[in-house]
C-alpha cells in the first residue's frame, strides 16, 4: 500500500513549490491506488493563521488535488505527542534536560570558540555509570532526544540518491519544551508513523531534518518511509522563486485567468519528465507518474510556457465554462449582456489567440459595450465612395439568411457590384458594429451580433 501526504505549514499562501509537492504526492498515491493525506502543520502559533489554512484548502480545491484522509491538524494532536514523549522517557530514548537556555548558549559558544560544531554537550544525558547533576528545584526541564552518538544515518533519497549524515553532526534535539509542547521534527516523525506514511515527498529545504526524523522514527520503533526531496523552483533569473518574480501564490493564477489544468500540467513537467511529452491530462499523469524520472536539478519557472499551456487548455475548454469564469470580470468592466450575443458564442470566435481567461474577457468586451467609434476614424473609413455600398448592404441585411456563410457571400456580391475591396467595407462596418477596427472576421461578427442590432447600428450612419 502507498500512503503519501502533503504537510504544509499554514504560514502564508500555497506557493508553487508547495503545490508541486502536493501534486506529486497526490499523483503517486493515485498511480498505486493508494491514500493521499492532508496534514496541516500548524504548531508554530506565531506564524500560523486560519487565513493561510483556508488558502491551502482553496488552492488544493482549485487544483482538484483531493485528499482521502484529513485534513489533520497538529494542534489537535497534542495529547498524542505528549503520550509519545512519555513513552520515550520511559524507554530511555529521551531524557529530561535541566540545562538553562543560558547554559546551553554558553556551551555552544565554547564549542564555536574551539572550532567545533555547536551542540548540546550531554550534561543531562544519562549514560551507564554516569551520575547526573542534582536537579535544580526551580527549573522546568526540556525533553531531549537521545540521538545515537556514533555511526551514520543513511537513506536512499528517491530524488537525490544516497545521502549519509554522521550522527556526530546531529544534536540531542529538544522534542518537548519546558511547557510540554512538542517541537517540529518530533511532531513530523510521530505523524508520519501514526499516519503510516510510506513515501515522503517534500522540498529539499527539509533534507537537514530527515536524519533527525529517521533517528526518532527508529527510536520509537516506526518503519521508515522512503524520502524524496524535490529541488526548489527558481525564477527565470536563476534566483529562488519569490514575490519579486510575480505571482508565487497558486491562487493568484485563477485570479489572472489561468485554468487549473494548465497549472497542473505545467507543475507536473516542472521537475519530472516523460520522454518528450509536454501536454497531458491528469489522468495520463497519474498513470505515468512514478519516482523514476524526477529531475535532480532545480527547475526554472517559465511564464511563457505556462501561458502557452493555458492557451492550449482555453482552446480545449467548454465555452460555457469559460463564460462562467469571465462574466464577473466583464461585469466589472461594465458589460451589458442583455440584447448582446451569448458570451460562450463570442468566446468560440475569440479564444484562439488569448493566453488567459482575463484576456479573453477583455477582448470580448467589444461585443458588450455600446460602440463609440472614434469620429475621425469613422470619417477616414466611411468615405462617400463606400456609403452607397453600405446602404445596399443595409437592404440586403434585412432579408439575407442569417448565417456566417450567407452573410459572407452577400458582402462579396455588394462589393463586386460597387467595385470595392473587402477592407473598404469591412473597416467601417467594424467601427459601426463594435466601435473598433480590430475584431474577428466581419462576417462572423455580424452573424453573432444579430440582424436587428446590426441593422440598427448601420442605419445610424446612413
Ligand atoms: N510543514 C513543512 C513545510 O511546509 C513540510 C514538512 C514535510 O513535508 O515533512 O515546509
Amino acid at each position: 500500500v502507498v500512503r503519501t501526504r502533503f504537510a504544509p505549514s499554514p504560514t502564508g499562501y500555497l506557493h508553487l513549490g508547495g503545490a508541486r509537492t502536493a501534486l506529486y504526492s497526490w499523483a503517486y498515491a493515485r498511480h498505486f491506488g493508494g491514500t493521499f493525506i492532508l496534514r496541516i502543520e500548524d504548531t508554530d502559533l506565531d506564524r500560523s493563521t486560519p487565513e493561510a489554512v483556508q488558502a491551502i484548502l482553496d488552492g488544493m480545491k482549485w487544483l482538484g488535488l483531493d485528499h482521502d484522509e484529513g485534513p489533520f491538524y497538529q494542534m489537535k494532536r497534542m495529547d498524542r505527542y505528549r503520550e509519545v514523549v512519555a513513552q520515550m522517557l520511559e524507554a530511555g530514548t529521551a531524557y529530561l534536560c535541566y540545562s538553562s537556555p543560558e547554559e546551553v548558549e554558553a556551551m555552544r559558544e565554547r564549542m564555536r570558540a574551539n572550532g567545533e560544531k555547536p551542540r548540546y554537550d550531554g550534561t543531562w544525558r544519562p549514560e551507564a555509570g554516569k551520575t547526573l547533576p542534582p536537579v535544580p528545584g526551580d527549573r522546568k526541564p526540556v525533553v531531549r532526544f537521545k540521538n545515537p552518538l556514533d555511526g551514520d544515518v543513511t537513506w536512499d533519497d528517491v530524488v537525490k540518491g544516497t545521502i549519509t549524515i554522521s550522527n556526530r553532526e546531529l544534536d540531542d534535539l529538544v522534542i518537548a519544551r519546558p511547557d510540554g509542547t512538542p517541537t517540529y521534527n518530533f511532531c513530523v516523525a510521530v505523524d508520519d508513523w501514526d499516519m503510516q506514511i510510506t513515501h515522503v515527498l517534500r522540498g529539499d529545504d527539509h533534507v537537514n531534518n530527515t536524519p533527525r526524523q529517521i533517528n526518532i522514527l527508529r527510536a520509537i520503533g516506526a518503519p521508515l518511509p522512503l524520502y524524496g526531496h524535490l529541488p526548489m523552483i527558481l525564477g527565470a533569473d536563476g534566483e529562488k522563486l519569490s514575490k519579486r518574480h510575480g505571482a508565487v501564490s497558486v491562487m493568484d493564477y485563477p485570479a489572472k485567468g489561468y485554468l487549473p489544468e494548465a497549472m497542473l500540467n505545467y507543475l507536473a513537467r516542472l521537475g519530472w519528465s516523460h520522454g518528450d511529452d509536454e501536454v497531458f491530462s491528469m489522468e495520463q499523469f497519474c498513470a505515468w507518474f512514478n519516482l523514476d524520472h524526477l529531475t535532480r536539478s532545480a527547475a526554472q519557472f517559465n511564464n511563457e510556457k505556462l501561458a502557452w499551456l493555458n492557451n492550449h487548455y482555453i482552446k480545449q475548454a467548454d465555452n460555457e465554462r469559460l463564460a462562467a469564469l469571465a462574466r464577473p470580470l466583464m461585469e466589472e468592466q461594465g458589460a451589458v449582456f442583455e440584447g448582446n450575443p451569448p458570451v460562450a458564442a463570442v468566446f468560440g470566435l475569440m479564444k484562439e489567440r488569448v493566453n488567459t481567461v482575463n484576456e479573453l474577457a477583455e477582448a470580448a468586451m467589444l461585443f458588450y459595450r455600446e460602440p463609440q467609434p472614434d469620429a475621425a476614424l469613422m470619417t477616414q473609413h466611411l468615405t462617400d465612395a463606400v456609403k452607397p455600398a453600405l446602404a445596399q448592404l443595409a437592404e440586403r441585411i434585412a432579408t439575407v439568411e442569417w448565417t456566417k456563410e450567407a452573410i459572407a457571400a452577400m458582402i462579396k456580391e455588394v462589393l463586386a457590384a460597387d467595385g470595392l475591396k473587402m477592407p473598404q467595407i469591412a473597416m467601417p462596418l467594424r467601427l459601426i458594429i463594435t466601435g473598433q477596427l480590430q475584431t474577428p472576421a466581419i462576417d462572423a461578427v455580424l452573424a453573432i451580433v444579430g440582424r436587428e442590432t446590426v441593422l440598427a447600428r448601420v442605419n445610424n450612419y446612413l
